[in-house]
């Protein structure tokens, strides 16, 4: 790290006229906590439980479970930590919980997985809801939710476990619930996901695959995988004031965060936190030091005008040289 993004470590992510924005990190593994800590993040915007899952040769019990999520939430007290339920099936597979499909994309993953197997969901938000009793510092995320039943499915389960939690006497609050707008559909129905949860947040990795129609990890199509692509910034536009309008927060999750092109657009959009590899976060910060909020939106209002993608990177390309 040079020196001057080092002597950034302590200092807030402010805009030179003044606008505050929180920088928080994704996290899986205990290293990710320790980088994340030096690095002075503010809180944990997608914790990924399936990494836990994944290094293990079965189910981790609810008793495991809420060690390693305590851990967690214990790292960063009290700044709050985001955790998503399981999201697996796509490009994760659990050696022990096997999925072959021919379009795993388009498949049984993320919540889909998790409602056709409540046990497993419901296993996970009691752990999740005893490691956070006397802390207070849990969200809770929901991925790959592309209708509104997916969602009242699965707040009905967490209020279950919230309730036999409590009648077991252990003293757990009901942390604030938010969705992963990672899914086109969710990106219309943004509004009424924003009513039943207390935030949105958008999963740009997945959201960008699915609006393009281009697998994420597949090198022949990478030319065509476009975070800044017109239609996904007007979805990222279209989410923000959806959220706002229900008076709701809305960060991002994905690696469009974590690039100092696109956090500059976020800041514009009104994006109320960012979230990223520990790795980003001092260059994001550096970066919206050296902007002003007003000049962001201005910037905003004529990349919103452009017609391609290339051209949009160019333009943000330019605007950070002269910015830093
Ligand atoms: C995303 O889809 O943008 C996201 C943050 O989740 P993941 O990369 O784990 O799918
Ligand atoms: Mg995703």
């Amino acid at each position: 790290l040079s020196k001057d993004l080092e002597s950034l470590r302590g200092e807030p992510c402010i805009t030179l006229d003044g606008h505050r924005l929180p920088l928080w990190v994704n996290t899986g593994l205990m290293a990710d906590v320790t980088r994340s800590l030096e690095q002075g993040a503010e809180g944990v915007g997608l914790y990924r439980t399936e990494v836990p899952f994944l290094l293990r040769e079965r189910f981790p019990s609810e008793e495991e479970q809420r060690q390693i999520y305590r851990n967690q939430l214990e790292a960063f007290a009290p700044r709050p930590v985001t955790m998503r339920t399981l999201d697996i099936g796509g490009d994760k597979a659990l050696p022990y919980f096997p999925i072959e499909e021919d379009n795993p994309f388009l498949g049984w993953r993320g919540i889909r997985v998790t409602l056709d197997h409540p046990e497993i969901f419901l296993a996970q938000v009691r752990a999740m809801l005893k490691a956070n009793a006397g802390l207070g510092n849990l969200r809770i995320m929901l991925p790959m939710i592309c209708n509104i039943p997916e969602v009242d499915e699965a707040l009905d389960l967490i209020h279950r476990s919230h309730r036999e939690i409590v009648q077991e006497g252990v003293d757990a609050e009901m942390p604030l619930i938010g969705v992963m707008v990672e899914v086109p559909s969710a990106v219309y129905q943004a509004r009424a996901l924003a009513k039943r949860v207390d935030f949105l947040s958008v999963g740009s990795n997945d959201l960008t695959q699915y609006l393009l129609a281009v697998d994420r990890n597949n090198a022949r199509v990478a030319d065509l995988y476009h975070a800044l692509h017109p239609a996904v910034l007007q979805a990222l536009v279209q989410v923000a004031d959806a959220a706002h309008a229900e008076g709701k927060n809305v960060g991002i999750c994905g690696e469009l965060a974590g690039d100092p092109e696109g956090a500059v657009l976020l800041l514009a959009m009104g994006y109320d936190v960012l979230s990223m590899n520990a790795t980003s976060l001092p260059k994001v910060k550096k970066a919206l030091r050296n902007v002003n909020l007003a000049e962001a939106k201005d910037l905003l209002r004529e990349v919103l005008q452009m017609e391609d993608a290339a051209a949009i990177h160019n333009r943000l390309q330019l605007f950070l040289a002269s910015h830093g």
